[in-house]
C-alpha cells in the first residue's frame, strides 16, 4: 500500500505536465546526466550517480548518516518484487472507476514507462525513485521563472533528507562551488496525503453528466465524526510525527487526481523556489541542514538572527511570487471552459497552504514528543513576532534594492525575548500571515466566478485541515497519557 501513495503522485503528475521532461543540468534523472564515458550498467544493475560525482557523493555521505540501515526508507531495486508493487499499485488506481474509460486513461499503460524512468539511473543509494522526478520536476518548472530574473542561476543538485520539519534545505558541495538542495523526503508524500484528506472533506460527485464540487459543512461535519476518516487522518500523522514514510489508507476518490495533482505540484514548487530564492538572491545565511542542528537557540547574534529572519521572509514571499507566476501561466491565462483554465485561483492559494500544512505537521510531532498540546501564543506575543518579522523584512529588502550582497545595517529596536524562541526561522504560523497577506494584496481580476470557486475551494480545504487536526490533537494527549496500555 505505501508504494500505492507515491506511485499516485507520479501518475498525477505525469498525466499532468504532458511532454515536459525536467532534462536540466543536474536532474539526476535526465539521460543527459549520465555519463558518456561510464560503462553501462550491467543487467539487473542499477546506476549510482553518487558513485562518481561529488556532488551526490557528498548527498549519499550525508543520507547514510540520517537514514543508516532503517528499512522504513523506500528504496528501488528493481527485483521482481518491486515490479509486482508498482504494477499492482497502478491496477489498484484503475480498479476505482467503473468502467467505460477506455486503454488510453489507464494507469495501467503507464507501467512500461515508469520502469524506463527509474531504469536510467539514481542520484543515490537513498533516493526513493518515486520522488525524485517530482523533485526535478518542480525545479525544472520553478528555473524557468528564476532564470528570467537572475540569468546567471545555475540549477542545483537536488536531493532528499529526512529533517524535523517539512522544510527544504540549501548546502554548499565540498571542495565545489555546487549548491545542493534538499528537501525533506516526507513534504511530497505528506502534501500528497494532506492534499488528499483535506479534498475528501469536500463534496465532489458525477451528477447529470457533470462533476460537482460542492464545499457543504454538513458533508465535512459527517467526516468529523467519522471514526474512519479520523483514524485515517490520525495514522498519517502519527507516521510523520514519528519519522516513518507516509503511509496513504485510502486512495483519492475517482474526481479527485486532477486537483490533486495540481496542487501536489504548486505546493512542491513553492518549496522548491524558496531555496532557488536564497541562491539567487545570494543569501548568506541559508536554511541549517538537519545534520547540523536546526532550530539551534542562543549561538547567534542579534543581528544574525534579525538577518536570517529576514531572508526567510524575503525567500518565502518571492517563492509566493514564483508560484503565482507560474497559476497565471499555466491555468489564469488558459482559456476558460477547460479543468485546466479554471485552477488559477486554486494553485495560487499553495502558498498559504503549504504553512498550513507545515504548523499541522510541526504541532503533531511536539505533541508526539511532549504528550500535551503546543504553546498557544496570546495576541499580544503574535503581534511582536509578527511585528519583528515585518522588521526583518524590511531590512533585508533594503539590501536587496542596493547590492545583494550588502551587509545589514543594524536596527535599533532590541528582539522581543518571545522571538528567541523560535530560533533562526519564523514560526509556520508568521510565515502563513505574510505569504496570506501576499495573497491577499495580488488577487488578480478574477476570470469567472468558477475560477473564484475554485479558489474557495484550497481555502476550504486548508480551513478544514487545520479543524480537523484541532479535533484530533487533544485525543492524542488523552492517549498517549494513559501509557503502554491501550
Ligand atoms: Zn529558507
Amino acid at each position: 500500500m505505501r508504494i500505492a501513495l507515491s506511485v499516485l503522485a507520479i501518475v498525477c503528475t505525469a498525466g499532468l505536465s504532458g511532454t515536459t521532461n525536467a532534462a536540466e543540468q543536474h536532474c539526476p534523472i535526465a539521460p543527459e546526466k549520465r555519463p558518456a564515458t561510464l560503462p553501462a550498467a550491467a543487467a539487473n544493475q542499477i546506476l549510482f550517480y553518487s558513485d562518481w560525482d561529488r556532488a551526490y557523493a557528498f548527498l549519499e555521505s550525508k543520507q547514510d548518516i540520517a537514514f543508516g540501515d532503517n528499512p522504513a526508507i523506500h528504496r528501488w531495486t528493481d527485483s521482481s518484487e518491486d515490479r509486482a508493487k508498482l504494477r499492482q499499485a497502478l491496477e489498484q488506481l484503475d480498479k476505482r472507476t467503473t468502467g467505460g474509460q477506455g486503454e488510453e486513461r489507464s494507469y495501467g499503460r503507464l507501467y512500461q514507462g515508469l520502469l524506463v524512468e527509474l531504469g536510467r539511473g539514481m542520484p543515490t543509494r537513498y533516493e526513493d525513485p518515486n520522488i525524485i522526478p517530482l523533485l526535478c520536476e518542480a525545479a525544472f518548472t520553478v528555473q524557468m521563472i528564476v532564470a528570467r530574473d537572475s540569468p546567471s542561476f545555475t540549477m542545483p543538485y537536488l536531493g532528499t533528507l529526512p529533517s524535523g520539519t517539512l522544510n527544504a534545505t540549501t548546502f554548499g558541495v565540498p571542495g565545489s562551488s555546487a549548491k545542493l538542495v534538499v528537501v525533506n523526503y516526507a513534504l511530497f508524500s505528506f502534501a500528497h496525503e494532506f492534499g488528499k484528506i483535506g479534498l475528501a472533506t469536500i463534496k465532489i460527485e458525477a451528477r447529470d453528466g457533470n462533476i460537482a464540487i460542492e464545499p457543504s459543512d454538513e458533508y465535512f461535519n459527517r467526516l468529523r465524526s467519522d471514526p474512519a476518516f479520523l483514524t485515517r487522518t490520525s495514522m498519517a500523522l502519527e507516521d510523520f510525527a514519528s519519522e516513518r514514510p507516509i503511509v496513504g489508507h485510502a486512495l483519492p476518490r475517482q474526481y479527485d487526481d486532477t486537483l490533486l495533482g495540481v496542487m501536489d505540484s504548486a505546493l512542491e514548487q513553492f518549496a522548491v523556489a524558496h531555496e532557488f530564492a536564497h541562491i539567487a538572491l545570494h543569501h548568506t545565511s541559508q536554511d541549517s541542514g538537519p545534520l547540523q542542528g536546526i532550530g539551534e537557540v542562543g549561538s547567534r547574534s542579534d543581528q544574525m538572527l534579525r538577518q536570517s529572519w529576514g531572508q526567510e521572509a524575503v525567500a518565502d514571499l518571492y517563492a509566493a511570487a514564483v508560484v503565482e507566476r507560474i497559476s497565471m501561466r499555466e491555468y489564469h491565462s488558459a482559456s476558460s471552459g477547460s479543468l485546466t483554465g479554471e485552477l488559477g485561483e486554486f494553485t495560487r492559494y499553495a502558498p498559504v497552504l503549504f504553512f498550513q500544512l507545515n504548523q499541522i505537521a510541526e504541532e503533531a510531532r511536539f505533541v508526539h514528543d511532549h504528550k500535551v498540546l503546543p504553546p498557544r501564543f496570546s495576541d499580544a506575543d503574535r503581534t511582536l513576532v509578527l511585528g519583528f518579522l515585518q522588521d526583518a523584512l524590511t531590512d533585508q529588502a533594503k539590501t536587496h534594492d542596493r547590492a545583494p550582497l550588502a551587509s545589514i545595517s543594524p536596527t535599533a529596536r532590541p528582539i522581543p525575548d518571545v522571538v528567541r524562541q523560535f530560533g533562526d526561522h519564523p514560526p509556520a504560523w508568521a510565515r502563513r500571515a505574510l505569504v496570506q497577506a501576499y495573497w491577499q494584496d495580488h488577487a488578480p481580476t478574477p476570470k469567472d466566478e468558477v475560477e473564484v470557486a475554485f479558489g474557495a475551494l484550497a481555502i476550504r480545504m486548508g480551513d478544514n485541515l487545520e479543524t480537523l487536526w484541532s479535533d484530533i490533537a487533544p485525543l492524542w494527549v488523552e492517549i498517549v497519557n494513559k501509557g503502554p496500555q491501550k
